[in-house]
């Protein structure tokens, strides 16, 4: 029998990905998103903006039993955010994978937590840790009309 490399069709996800007001004010955001872009994802979403706190409160209620709930909402709030929609095969666990551990310390260099932080607290970077989680923060973040439609004319040299 012969063995065949073959293509492992993965599920075109949508992640919500927050560049954090840490990583606005350290000039991350160029950084940040050339990572994306040329890991090969899609940008379908993207705006500056000021988060509102009960956006933020809402962003993570599954932390609300958490210690450093209260802190993480004043983070989240204390200065412009930059939010995006990244779409592609598999992109949840990917960006995951780009961002790194969060705790920067545990963070592999070359990840961007590993490479610019130190601690959780400022960990320079939100990314959606699943399909439905993602879907749900996007309908959060973003109205109807803010996505935008199209698709990279290099997308066949990315995806077979
Ligand atoms: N966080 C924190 N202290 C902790 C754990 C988390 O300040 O001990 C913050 C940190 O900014 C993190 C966010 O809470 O990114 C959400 O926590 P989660 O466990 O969902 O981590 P993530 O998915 O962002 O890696």
């Amino acid at each position: 029998s012969s063995s065949r490399f073959f293509a492992v069709t993965q599920a075109v996800e949508r992640s919500y990905i927050m560049i954090k007001p840490d990583g606005v004010q350290r000039g991350l955001v160029g950084e940040i998103i050339t990572r994306f872009e040329q890991k090969g994802f899609s940008l379908k979403g993207l705006k500056l903006f000021q988060a509102p706190k009960e956006l933020a409160e809402e962003h993570y209620t599954e932390l609300q039993e958490k210690p450093f709930y209260p802190e993480l909402v004043k983070y989240i709030v204390s200065g412009p955010v930059v939010g995006m929609v990244w779409e592609g095969p598999g992109v949840i666990a990917s960006a995951r994978k780009l961002i790194g551990a969060t705790n920067p310390l545990n963070a592999e260099p070359g990840t961007i937590r590993g490479d610019f932080g130190i601690q959780s607290g400022r960990n320079v970077i939100h990314g959606s840790d699943s399909p439905e989680n993602g879907e749900r923060e996007i309908a959060l973040w973003f109205k109807e009309g803010e996505l935008v439609e199209w698709t990279r004319t290099i997308k066949p040299w990315i995806i077979e």
